[in-house]
């Protein structure tokens, strides 16, 4: 029997998972157990053999290693071909193949789609297998009862719908996901998986592109999408000092970080690294401080799944408060110095 798959790309840097394929494993794990298929990982790089395990504590049924030193950093060309000649040895392609909506995913995911010759949607927030009745009168081929379709949610119109994206005439269907939306199943020793080596052959025309130096932004370095607590500041601060106060609220917290609304951004008082929401990041903290953010959608699209949100706004009508968990109507500048205050003492 042809064994049918779901393949997640699970990215890695200087032999590290990043979260992201870990996010993928969880959401992958709910579609192969809906289609009956195996879950696949597969993980490029140089000496990087020690990830495999991981990824099968982490939900994989297999995983996929091809560890070669020209691999050890992307680059777009020599991971496309290992990709698709991989894909392309199996006797049917996997149903569904995910990448994450990362600077890698988005430069991989749509050139091994049109090496596959298959569909791409892109930067979706959510993903379910169901049944898809299709009825074409222009061209009939296309029509019928798919049931196992691929249903990838994404939002549209600067985020005021939900979009589900159908693309079932052909395997693989194919979906970029947002880093921070999926949950990562949590760690199991005691799941067992199997690994194989994947041969690498790369044309020397893959090679043409060679890295001279990497440089790390350091505009970079603040981790929204790990961050368990994050203090978020909007327009409401009034000026850029206003989030050092911020900065002094997330200090009160291990593992916490710095967001911010686009106003804020846009008005030049933090780096975009900092912005939440439709155009910035996603976010999913165990705690989400809003201060001084009114809560338009863009913004709550990237933030309204973390686990409590609190919001400090002095507009009892503001929408945050509809949708926050715990709301306080005042002045930020008389709340959070008290609030700095409460938590310094505990
Ligand atoms: P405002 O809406 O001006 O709200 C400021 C709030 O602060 C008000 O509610 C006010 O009552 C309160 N306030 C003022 N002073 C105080 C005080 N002293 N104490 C307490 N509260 C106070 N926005 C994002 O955030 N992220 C995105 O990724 C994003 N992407 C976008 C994409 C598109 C295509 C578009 C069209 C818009 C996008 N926006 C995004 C912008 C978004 O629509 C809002 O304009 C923005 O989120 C508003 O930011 P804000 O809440 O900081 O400012």
């Amino acid at each position: 029997m042809v064994q049918k798959r779901v393949l997640i790309f699970a990215e890695q840097v200087n032999g590290e998972l990043q979260p992201i394929g870990l996010e993928l494993l969880g959401s992958g794990r709910l579609l192969a157990d809906k289609l009956g298929a195996t879950l696949s990982a597969l993980v490029l790089g140089s000496n990087i053999a020690h990830l495999a395990s991981t990824l099968i504590g982490h939900g994989a049924d297999e995983v996929f290693v091809a560890d070669h030193p020209e691999l050890a950093q992307y680059r777009t060309l020599p991971y496309r071909r290992v990709m698709t000649d991989l894909i392309k040895s199996w006797p049917e392609p996997p149903h569904t193949i995910l990448l994450g909506s990362t600077t890698t995913g988005r430069d991989l995911a749509p050139r091994l789609a049109a090496h596959l010759e298959t569909g791409l949607t892109a930067d979706c927030t959510d993903l379910d297998i169901g049944p898809f009745e299709y009825s074409n009168s222009k061209d009939p081929s296309k029509s019928g009862l798919f049931r196992d379709c691929l249903y990838a949610i994404r939002p549209s119109f600067g985020e005021s719908l939900k979009a589900r994206i159908l693309g079932p005439w052909k395997n693989p269907q194919m979906a970029t996901v947002r880093p921070g939306v999926m949950v990562p199943l949590p760690w199991d020793g005691s799941r067992r998986g199997e690994v194989f080596q994947v041969p690498v052959q790369l044309d020397p025309s893959d090679l043409s592109l060679q890295i001279v130096e990497t440089v790390r932004n350091l505009s970079q370095t603040t981790d929204l999408t790990r961050a368990e607590v994050i203090v978020s500041g909007g327009y409401g601060l009034g000026s850029p000092e206003g989030f050092e106060l911020m900065q002094q609220l997330a200090a009160c917290f291990p593992n916490s970080a710095v967001g911010s609304s686009r106003k804020a951004v846009d008005s030049g008082w933090i780096p975009y690294a900092h912005q939440v929401g439709q155009t910035g990041k996603t976010v999913r903290p165990q705690i989400y401080i809003a201060c001084g953010i009114s809560g338009a959608i863009q913004h709550r699209v990237g933030m309204d799944k973390s686990r409590t949100i609190i919001a400090i706004n002095k507009d009892s009508s503001a929408p945050i408060f509809k949708f926050a968990h715990y709301g306080i109507v005042g002045d930020l500048y008389q709340v959070v110095p008290e609030m700095i205050r409460q938590l310094q003492q505990n």
